[in-house]
């Protein structure tokens, strides 16, 4: 971090702030220029986060160099991490794609959707067993039974198994039947949840709080790091915005965004992102072409009828449909899906 020292500063408060930053451990080199003196600082600046070195009289800006997350930064991994799950790989040249329906509802419907969401060329079945829902009245999901169920299918394609986990006593029990951990948006600042899913062998898929920046996307994904689990999917899945034509609004400039400064891997959810099933094989589309890592689509055999989330949820000609666009774009930014 560099300190800028105010015009008016005097020794005094040049050795006061020289002092506090060794007393944080780190090193200061001054540099006294014709208008101004600054306090270059050496050393792992992170580690005077809060210690209020701007307050010091005298201080007229503190600039931060390192990004405040550590494990998830480029800076400490410029290799991107691949997730690996099954038959589904996040990553590298890799387009993983995550589809099914928004909640398992039954077998029928789960065995359905997998099946069709495989022959277009997922390698992720999503069904949400545990459903974190906006009102207590609707469907809560199947819990055990839908995570049952989900065992079912990917026993019979093979097929990853991604679905969410809501609270922290739950986790070993969506483990046993899981092979991906979601993160709902809902709980992406619940670090308590956070650590438990870090503290299992389990890829996690870390979904945006949709009033989070990146920033703190990072700072939760750096809590399941720090807990020893490597294997962390960053997912953009819409933030809220005054705009109101789509359920959320979905910056796609995420992508590269984050590709610039973690290792990480970013999925993105054009279902969620845009609430309306018309939309989502553009938004898809063109979250391939910005460098997305994988997809997670919600996919029904009939979304009229679906439990939760009918509207986003795409019927399988237009999934299959949809693979077809994606996969031509993937070979156009020199990646591919599988
Ligand atoms: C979901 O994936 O069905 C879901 C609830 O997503 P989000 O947490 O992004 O709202
Ligand atoms: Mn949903």
């Amino acid at each position: 971090m560099i300190i800028v020292m105010q015009a008016a500063a005097g020794r005094p408060e040049l050795d006061a702030v020289v002092a506090r930053v060794e007393q944080l451990g780190l090193r200061p080199h001054v540099i006294v220029g014709t208008e101004r003196t600054v306090v270059a600082v050496v050393g792992d600046e992170r580690d005077a986060a809060g210690s209020g070195v701007e307050t010091l009289p005298g201080v007229a800006a503190v600039m931060p160099i390192l990004a405040p997350y550590k494990v998830a930064s480029r800076e400490v991994q410029t290799e991107p991490t691949v997730v690996r799950a099954g038959p589904m790989v996040v990553g590298g040249s890799t387009i993983g794609v995550i589809a099914g329906p928004c909640s398992v509802e039954s077998r029928e419907q789960i065995l359905a959707a997998a099946r069709a969401v495989k022959a277009a060329g997922a390698t992720g079945l999503r069904g949400g067993a545990f459903k974190p829902r906006t009102s207590p009245y609707a469907f809560q999901g199947l819990k055990q039974q839908g995570l049952e169920l989900l065992a079912e299918a990917r026993a019979e394609t093979g097929l990853a198994i991604v679905t969410e986990v809501v609270a922290p006593e739950d986790v070993p029990l969506v483990a046993r039947f899981a092979d991906v951990l979601q993160v709902g948006a809902r709980n992406m600042q619940n670090y308590r949840l956070l650590e438990a899913v870090g503290g299992t062998d389990r890829p996690v898929l870390l979904k945006r709080g949709p009033a989070a920046t990146v920033e703190e996307l990072l700072l939760a994904a750096e809590y399941i790091l720090n807990a020893g689990n490597r294997a962390v999917m960053l997912c953009e899945r819409g933030i809220r915005t005054f705009e109101a034509h789509t359920r959320f609004t979905l910056p796609l400039a995420t992508v590269p965004w984050l590709h610039a400064r973690t290792h990480l891997p970013v999925v993105v959810d054009p279902s969620h992102g845009t609430g309306h099933a018309a939309l989502v094989p553009s938004l898809a589309a063109a979250s391939v072409a910005a460098g997305a890592d994988g997809l997670i689509i919600e996919v029904h055999p009939d979304p009229r009828t679906a439990a939760s989330d009918g509207g986003q949820s795409l019927d399988f000609a237009a999934f299959a449909r949809t693979m077809d666009t994606c996969r031509r774009v993937a070979a156009a930014v020199d990646r591919s899906i599988g």
